[in-house]
């Protein structure tokens, strides 16, 4: 008999862990709070998925087909232009509207059951359970996500890094002609609410691109927020009991990097293995808990650290004034950097 999986968010995690237990033919269910398709808070430039993977999870023709290939960016401080660099590999640009969309077909059509619209209880998670339930919201939230599809906007280049105070935001082609513009912002910075994306951008001395914005046109229902914790490994201590944590769950690189994406799809495949071990009754869950956060997660951890050591400097006035300056001269060493939080 082989057991079943249940997997508590249908994510980029989630989903593809689910998608590689049916390429085993494991029984799996994902279990999402909302329904798909959706528009989620994410800055969607893809950047560092391996392609063995891209592959596996039947991605690789389908970005080829759907994505915006981005081969450089540039970064604005306060407005102004400072530095464009080459990338050092092509990003992919993509909403996560279609790409959520797209991995949750891919799922069902495997033989996936896929049950939407209901929150599950994930304090009672247990053997057989695994919780890709993204960033805990936490009682206090110490970053606050924005994001909005505009039509009609007119950047500089088709992948922009925006620098303000206490906060960052990407601008990035998703589509033709649509722009996905999502900001990170300290809340406790930005103090007074009110004006959606706009007014958060103008608050965090985002002001140009606060204009853009609002010289565009947004596309209707993409506007979406989120709250988050500290990036960073979460606590070993999980306020759910036997499950198992994947994706930004278990821990969360910060968004500058483009590479939580990639991280939560190659995460979720490769705790497939562990899990269709105990499916298959040749190992017990202990076994598979140690595998997966320290063999699959583990592989993560180092690459977490160092951006999460790095973030702080895009976010103080003075690291982003001397990023920009070092950038001016060229001498930021972009391949190293992208290396270290890359791989
Ligand atoms: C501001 C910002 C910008 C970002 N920009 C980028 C970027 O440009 N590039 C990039 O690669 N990454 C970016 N990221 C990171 C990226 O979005 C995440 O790393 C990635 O989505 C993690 O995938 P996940 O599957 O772990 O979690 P998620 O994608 O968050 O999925 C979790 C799922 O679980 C569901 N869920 C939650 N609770 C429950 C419950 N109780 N029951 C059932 N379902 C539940 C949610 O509805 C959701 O669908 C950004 C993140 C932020 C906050």
């Amino acid at each position: 008999m082989t057991r079943e999986v249940r997997i508590f968010g249908g994510g980029l995690a989630g989903l593809a862990l689910g998608i590689a237990l049916r390429q085993r033919d494991i029984p799996a269910t994902v279990h999402e709070a909302l329904a798909y398709p959706r528009h989620r808070v994410c800055g969607e430039f893809l950047c560092g998925l391996d392609p063995a993977v891209a592959e596996a999870l039947g991605l690789s023709a389908w970005l080829a087909e759907r994505a915006t290939v981005h081969h450089s960016v540039a970064w604005f401080r306060r407005g102004r232009r400072v530095f464009e660099h080459a990338l050092p590999q092509p990003v992919a640009g993509v909403s996560r509207f279609a790409l959520d969309g797209f991995l949750a077909g891919r799922f069902a059509a495997l033989g996936g059951s896929l049950v939407v619209g209901a929150r599950a209880d994930l304090a009672r998670a247990g053997e057989g359970d695994v919780v890709a339930a993204g960033s805990p919201p936490g009682p206090k939230p110490r970053w606050l996500g924005l994001k909005q599809h505009v039509r009609g906007l007119l950047p500089h280049a088709d992948l922009e890094m925006h620098l303000g105070n206490r906060a960052y935001a990407g601008v990035s082609r998703v589509e033709e002609n649509v722009w996905n513009v999502c900001g990170l912002f300290d809340p406790s910075h930005i103090r007074r609410a009110g004006g959606g994306l706009v007014g958060a951008l103008e608050r965090a001395e985002l002001g140009a691109l606060a204009a853009a914005v609002r010289a565009a046109q947004p596309v209707e229902g993409t506007l979406a927020s989120c709250t988050l914790p500290r990036f960073g490994p979460r606590p070993q201590t999980m306020p759910f009991g036997g499950g198992i944590a994947v994706g930004d769950r278990s821990s969360m690189i910060p968004p500058f990097t483009g590479h939580g994406m990639a991280m939560a799809l190659e995460r979720g495949a490769a705790a497939a293995e562990p899990l269709a071990r105990w499916a298959a009754e040749s190992t017990d869950w202990e076994t598979v808990r140690h595998a997966v956060s320290d063999d699959v997660e583990g592989r993560f951890r180092r690459r977490t650290r160092i951006a999460c050591a790095l973030h702080p400097a895009l976010l103080h006035p003075i690291g982003a004034t001397l990023l920009a300056l070092i950038g001016r001269a060229r001498l930021l060493p972009i391949r190293h950097l992208y290396q270290l939080t890359h791989s």
